[in-house]
């Protein structure tokens, strides 16, 4: 017998005490019950909270109960709230787009290097914005701009995306494919990313279908290489996103994660939300390599076979081959059709990157010491340290705050000490451990070394 004739039996039975049908609790907690059809009862508490979010037109158990939705003010309103609705559809004025040049160059304020993952990404969400925004002349339907981005760890994958979100003013919601493997292919899990873009949304439906979802290491829930068994959590994983790539109507719950029965429910069509997956693929190059040495020991070009052996940037060969290789399943890949490389970031780059970004780390230390008034340089020979000891972390970029961190807790603990000091430049002495960082007084007119370091003082004037 299913919970519900329980609930209905109780209900007949005079002697047995009335639950409510939402909330589960009895009537002696919850005060007196309302009955409706179907000998359904419900508390008082749940009725208020389903009168609610009726308004808001999509709520389960009044469509259960036979109650439909109407607007308030009558079918003349109602038509004219769709009319408006309709118009509202259209979040992306073509007018207001910006061209993919344009986000390109709103990009490179922030995101250093990466050129080619800048363009395809800019012209992809031009596309894909335009796509939903405007009137199709040609009626062709064209395809969702999903994608893959394949970059090391640290290399700016997340940031590029967030970055991106800012620019284009839309909702965003970042999960991790691992996240969702222990529950499978039951749905719950692979939906709660869009609980989460709802949010990011403030709640508001038709702001979340337009939104970006990333999905972090998706190569962690590619299927096992070499196995004879079939490795069915990354798989169903994999299938579990195939609904949501490809467009679907997501039931999801409203101002939560999971679904139960007091958390009202709402409908998210995924058609017009952009996708991007991202990952490192690790061992991906080897696979490639084996392709490319096979392809190149066939034939005419036999004595080439180890040629491709020391091409650093071999990643940026890879085929969709490759990925299913990889253990990417054949329909996901066909629902990411713009693949595209990050590139593992160079010493050099790790130092535009303390510098150059509108938000750069040290432009943020700069800042706070200069509420102390007081002036921060750093030598370009100490930079270069800092981006020397960031590489041999291994993790790219994500490596510089916590160096930096370590040398200027002391800078930011001392300095305050004495409102004499009015600049300190850190050299690379100081970071390797054996010299101490320059100070300079206020009102004194010895540079020292620190006139040597022009370049960073004039880069970040205001
Ligand atoms: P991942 O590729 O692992 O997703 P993230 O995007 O999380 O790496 O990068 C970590 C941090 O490193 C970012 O928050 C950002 O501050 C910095 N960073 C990484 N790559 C770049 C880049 N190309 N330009 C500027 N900052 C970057």
């Amino acid at each position: 017998m299913s919970k519900k004739d329980d609930v209905i039996d109780d209900v007949n039975n005079d002697n047995i005490e009335k639950i409510c049908y939402l909330c589960r609790r009895p009537e002696s907690k919850t005060g007196k019950m309302i009955e409706i059809p179907n000998n359904i009862t419900i508390c008082s508490d749940c009725m208020q909270r389903t009168f609610d979010t009726i308004s808001k037109g999509n709520n389960p158990y009044m469509k259960m109960m036979g109650f439909t939705p109407t607007k308030q003010g009558g079918p003349e309103k109602a038509k004219k709230e769709k009319k408006k609705e309709e118009e509202e559809e259209l979040v992306f004025d073509r007018e207001k787009l910006s061209a993919p040049h344009e986000i390109k160059g709103g990009l490179d304020e922030y995101v250093i290097g990466q050129e080619e993952a800048k363009i395809v990404v800019s012209v992809a969400v031009y596309n894909h914005y335009k796509r939903i925004s405007s009137k199709n002349p040609l009626n062709v339907d064209i395809d969702k701009s999903n994608m893959l981005m394949i970059g090391p760890t640290g290399s700016g994958k997340t940031y590029l995306v967030k970055t991106l979100s800012k620019l284009l003013d839309v909702p965003l919601a970042i999960t991790d494919a691992t996240s969702l493997t222990e529950a499978g292919y039951i749905g719950d899990d692979v939906e709660s990313v869009l609980s989460k873009l709802l949010q990011a949304a403030g709640n508001d439906v038709k702001k979340a279908e337009h939104g970006i979802v990333f999905i972090d290491e998706i190569d962690k829930i590619a299927k096992k290489q070499n196995t004879n068994s079939r490795d069915v959590s990354g798989e169903s994983v994999q299938q579990g996103l195939l609904q949501l790539l490809e467009g679907s109507d997501v039931e999801v719950p409203v101002g939560a994660t999971s679904k139960n029965a007091m958390v009202p429910m709402t409908t998210i069509n995924t058609k017009n939300i952009l996708f991007i997956c991202g990952g490192a693929f690790p061992d991906l190059d080897k696979i490639i390599k084996a392709r490319l040495n096979k392809q190149s020991s066939i034939g005419f070009k036999a004595d080439l076979k180890d040629k491709h052996d020391d091409d650093t940037n071999i990643i940026q060969k890879v085929t969709v081959e490759d990925l299913r290789e990889y253990g990417l399943i054949p329909e996901i890949i066909g629902r990411l059709p713009i693949v595209f490389t990050l590139e593992a970031l160079t010493r050099d780059m790790l130092v535009e990157i303390l510098l150059e970004p509108k938000n750069a780390i040290l432009r943020q230390y700069q800042s706070l010491l200069a509420m102390d008034e007081v002036d921060l340089e750093f030598t370009q020979e100490a930079l270069k340290v800092i981006a020397e000891k960031a590489l041999e972390k291994k993790t790219g970029a994500r490596a510089l705050r916590a160096i930096l961190e370590e040398f200027m807790l002391e800078i930011m603990y001392e300095i305050p000490k004495d409102d004499n000091i009015g600049k300190v430049t850190i050299t690379k002495e100081y970071i390797e451990g054996n010299g101490v960082p320059l100070i300079q007084m206020r009102g004194s007119k010895s540079q020292g070394q620190i006139s040597a370091e022009k370049k960073l003082s004039s880069k970040n004037q205001p």
